[in-house]
């Protein structure tokens, strides 16, 4: 099988294989797919996870960019009829479309280039998620999981809290792939909220007060939202806007959100 098919790793796709044996078993063991589970991978590449997930869970439908790659995971994963590989752009996939009576649970080692992208891409179809457990740049972990205050800290912090419990899992060292990428990687758990621990009356306006307040992070609240709100006035929200949106935690700027959309509507 090695030799049936020798595939150079492209580099617009942001490819950079899984080739550490006990890293691959970590992620499956932090995953701990049951058989009934509904899988999904985003991804695959020559299937490193794949195959190790197919041992535990038979149902698992894989999205990958590469028409390449598809012809190899089709004969690598040809005893498992469960399995299938989409050939789709996942930043276009609807995920809703395969998800049947059990929730999926998503997992990839993403392109690092599209992942925050990717990964509001997903939270649209949140509702029928019961996980996904990614392997991103470190950096973007740490921002996923950082709380208000520290550096971190931001839009991707706040937005990810605000639908999912975000869990940072291990480091996953630059030598465990091949090529090695130039930056260090790390594994996430994000598990969406259910029910909902704070709820927007408007996720849309919260999405735009939270991108506006962090585009001028070391302004405060009220100057950093004037091109928003020109006309807000301090008093009318239940919170000090002399602070600066770095401070602010999930459930402060849902209660800003919620107040400017009942003041406009
Ligand atoms: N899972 C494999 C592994 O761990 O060795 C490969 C991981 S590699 C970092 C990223 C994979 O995502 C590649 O197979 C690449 O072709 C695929 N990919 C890149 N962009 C994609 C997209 N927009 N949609 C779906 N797959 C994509």
């Amino acid at each position: 099988m090695d030799n049936f098919f020798q595939h150079k790793a492209r580099k617009r796709f942001g490819q950079n294989f899984l080739i550490d044996e006990t890293i691959i078993e970590r992620i499956v063991r932090a995953i701990a797919p049951r058989a009934s589970d509904r899988l999904v991978e985003i991804g695959p590449g020559q299937g490193a996870i794949t195959e190790l997930l197919l041992q535990h869970c038979p149902s698992l439908t894989a999205v990958e960019l590469d028409r390449d790659l598809v012809p190899l995971l089709q004969f690598k994963f040809r005893e498992y009829p469960q399995f299938q590989v989409i050939e789709q752009d996942a930043l276009k996939f609807d995920f809703g479309s395969i998800a049947a009576q059990s929730a999926l649970r998503i997992v990839g080692n993403l392109p690092y280039n599209i992942s925050t992208p990717l990964l509001f891409h997903l939270l649209s179809f949140k509702g029928k998620v019961q996980d996904m457990h990614f392997m991103l740049q470190k950096e973007v972990v740490d921002r996923l999981s950082a709380t208000p205050g520290t550096k971190s800290y931001g839009r991707l912090s706040v937005m990810a809290q605000y639908h999912c419990r975000v869990q940072g899992l291990f480091p996953v060292p630059a030598r465990s792939f091949r090529p090695a990428p130039k930056v260090e990687s790390a594994i996430v758990r994000l598990t969406p909220h259910s029910p909902p621990s704070c709820s927007a009356k408007d996720e849309r306006l919260l999405g735009q007060i939270v991108n506006t307040a962090f585009q001028q992070r070391r302004k405060t609240l009220r100057n950093a939202l004037k091109p928003l709100f020109p006309e807000l006035e301090p008093e009318s929200v239940p919170l000090d806007m002399s602070r600066r949106p770095e401070t602010l935690s999930v459930g402060d700027f849902v209660q800003l959100a919620n107040t400017c959309f009942e003041r406009n509507s």
